[in-house]
C-alpha cells in the first residue's frame, strides 16, 4: 500500500510536509515545491503505484477519483477557462518521482504548446 522509501508517500502520511489542496479515502493533491506555472499542483492516489503502466483494474477507483476530482480542484486554484494534466511515466517520460502522480498546470492564458522538440 505504501512505500517507506518513497517522498509522496511519506507525504501523505505527513511525515514530510506539503501545501495540501485536497484530501479524501482514496487520492491526495498539494502544490508542487517547484511551480512550473503560477497554478502547478499533483494529484495522486493513496496507494503507492509506482508509474502510469503499473496500474491495473485495481486501481480504477483511485485513478477514476483523481479524473473526477481534477476540475474542481483546478477551478478552485483559480484555472476557470483551463489547465493542462500531465502524467510523465518512466525514462522516457522522464518522471523523477515514482509514485504515479498527476501534473495540473496553468496561469498563463494560454498555455505554451504541449511538446517542444528540440531539433
Ligand atoms: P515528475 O518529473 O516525476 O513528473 O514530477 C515530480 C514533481 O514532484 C516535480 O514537479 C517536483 O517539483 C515535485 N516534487 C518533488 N519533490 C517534492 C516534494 O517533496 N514536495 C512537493 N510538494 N513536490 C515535490
Ligand atoms: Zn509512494
Amino acid at each position: 500500500m505504501q512505500d517507506n522509501d518513497c517522498i509522496f508517500c511519506k507525504i501523505i502520511s505527513g511525515k514530510i510536509p506539503s501545501r495540501k489542496l485536497y484530501e479524501d479515502d482514496l487520492i491526495y493533491a498539494f502544490h508542487d515545491i517547484n511551480p512550473a506555472a503560477p497554478v502547478h499542483f499533483l494529484i495522486i492516489p493513496k496507494s503507492h503505484i509506482p508509474t502510469l503502466s503499473d496500474a491495473s483494474a485495481a486501481h480504477e477507483a483511485a485513478l477514476g477519483r483523481m479524473l473526477a476530482k481534477v476540475g474542481e480542484l483546478a477551478r478552485e486554484a483559480g484555472c476557470t477557462d483551463g489547465y493542462r494534466t500531465m502524467i510523465n511515466c518512466g525514462r522516457v517520460g522522464r518522471q523523477e518521482v515514482y509514485h504515479l502522480h498527476m501534473h495540473v498546470v496553468g496561469g498563463p492564458d494560454p498555455l505554451p504548446p504541449m511538446l517542444v522538440f528540440e531539433r
